[in-house]
């Protein structure tokens, strides 16, 4: 069930959300490290992003993950349980200049910055390929970044570098257009194949990401980081602050 944020009376509505969604949580499973469960205070993330009724632009609502949103993305061990996972929906605004609905899932702390992030970027005229669950290509980082998804939440390694645990395992990092937006990875790989057109950072297609983007200074100003800025460059990637 979809819980809308932003309906019925703004901050009310949004601390409602959020103890709904606190009390309805499953307790934390087998060997899985789980802090407590959000405190009282959780409600401030959500009522920062909280606008007046009804004129929320891309209309986020926030919902408990279900066994099945994280099929292919979640397994026991990993650092961060689906009781602290979000999924957000959004409306987006694709390459065609449609608008469409998609999907985050992001850890339960990062849901109204997140969708203060693409509000502020789809009022800029930011678009954006597709939003979808990452379980449409099994959780494959290689796969659904050559189909240019805009996905955040998959307990993975980092792709090139099978040593470290992905920051998307936490919940809190965010690929965005991954194709126009292009990873070198620490072993010197460009991922993904299809883009490395877009390597070259001159070149002014719609989804691509510069640090003067608003999407990137809406991370930024929250206390999050760019990949771009990176000496092995990560442009689709933001850690969340
Ligand atoms: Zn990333």
């Amino acid at each position: 069930m979809a819980r809308s944020l932003l309906r019925g009376g703004g901050l009310a509505a949004a601390a409602l959300t959020t103890l709904a969604l606190t009390t309805t949580a499953p307790a934390a499973s087998g060997s899985t490290p789980e802090r407590a469960a959000p405190p009282a205070s959780a409600p401030a993330s959500l009522a920062a992003s909280a606008v007046a009724a009804g004129t929320d632009p891309i209309r986020a609502t926030a919902r408990p993950v279900t066994a099945a949103d994280v099929r292919y993305t979640w397994r026991s061990g990993c650092p961060v349980g689906p009781s602290r996972l979000r999924v957000v929906e959004m409306n987006f605004r694709g390459y065609d200049g449609v608008v469409r609905r998609g999907m985050l899932i992001v850890r339960w702390d990062k849901v109204g910055q997140t969708a203060a992030i693409f509000r502020a970027a789809y009022l800029a005229g930011f678009k954006i390929r597709r939003m979808d669950n990452p379980n449409k290509w099994y959780g494959s980082d290689t796969e659904m970044m050559k189909a240019d998804n805009t996905s955040a939440f998959n307990c993975r390694r980092v792709t090139g570098n099978s040593s470290r645990m992905s920051p998307h395992s936490y919940g809190t990092a965010i690929d965005v257009n991954t194709m126009h937006n292009p990873y070198k990875a620490a072993n010197g790989v460009w991922y993904p194949p299809n883009g490395t057109r877009w390597i070259n950072r001159n070149l002014r297609d719609p989804g691509m990401i510069w640090g003067s983007s608003t999407i990137t200074k809406q991370v930024v100003s929250r206390g999050g980081v760019w990949g771009g800025y990176w000496s092995y460059k990560d442009y689709q990637h933001f850690e969340l602050g």
